[in-house]
């Protein structure tokens, strides 16, 4: 298989081809097509399998009919949040999102706590169509009016169980209450505990499972 076969944008592929990927990873070879229908997905899978690529090369190209060129920030409403339990990861996934999609018109941006807000609420009053935050600096914007969830039809929750693990559950919860109910939601997490089941069956509609 090669990335070229899963119909992506060919603004996507030169980025891929750029950075020297050309065949996806067991998890990206699942992952892609499925999302792409617009299914829900619940992904166990460790960091190194390649499963940032796996969400994010979806996200842009879902995102990618009804991206805009135009410098209006109202024409740049959220679309995908991706939430984080870090602020390194969130960099990190950011840094990835930004990378695939450079060809694109579409923005990314990140917002993590523990630092200044005001230059992440420039970016995000300049509109971007991709957040990837980590919940409680995302609700603090949220607080302060700095972005609008009511736009979101993509949902991914990276490190599930580590959010679990440092108490975000009722960020979470206050986050997706914000979110438009009809959405597409993935969900990746290294374990299947009993607790991120019960995370799964609360947030995912009829999701497919993967596991690499
Ligand atoms: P991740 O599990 O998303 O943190 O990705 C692990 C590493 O694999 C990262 O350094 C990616 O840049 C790299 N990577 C992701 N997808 C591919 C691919 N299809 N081919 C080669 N490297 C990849």
């Amino acid at each position: 298989v090669r990335f070229a076969d899963f119909g992506l944008s060919p603004d996507i592929l030169r980025a891929l081809s750029e950075q020297g990927y050309e065949h996806p990873t067991p998890i990206q070879a699942q992952a892609i097509p499925v999302l792409l229908q617009g299914r829900d997905v619940m992904g166990a899978a460790q960091t190194g399998t390649g499963k940032t690529a796996g969400f994010s090369l979806p996200i842009i190209q879902m995102l990618l009919p009804h991206a805009s060129a135009s410098t209006s920030p109202a024409r740049h409403p959220v679309r995908a949040l991706i939430l984080a339990p870090t602020r390194e990861l969130a960099v990190q996934v950011a840094e990835n999102v930004k990378a695939y999609a450079k060809h694109t018109p579409l923005r990314a941006t990140e917002v993590f706590g523990g630092m200044d807000m005001k230059p992440q609420t420039v970016i995000l009053k300049a509109g971007v169509e991709i957040v990837i935050a980590t919940p409680g600096r995302l609700l603090d914007h949220v607080e302060q009016k700095n972005i609008s969830l009511n736009q979101v039809q993509m949902l991914v929750m990276d490190e599930a169980d580590r959010m679990l693990d440092m108490g975000f559950l009722p960020d979470l919860q206050r986050i997706i209450n914000l979110l438009p109910k009809q959405r597409q939601n993935l969900m990746f997490s290294a374990t299947f505990s009993p607790e991120i089941k019960k995370l799964a069956n609360t947030f995912l509609n009829n999701p497919v499972t993967i596991e690499v």
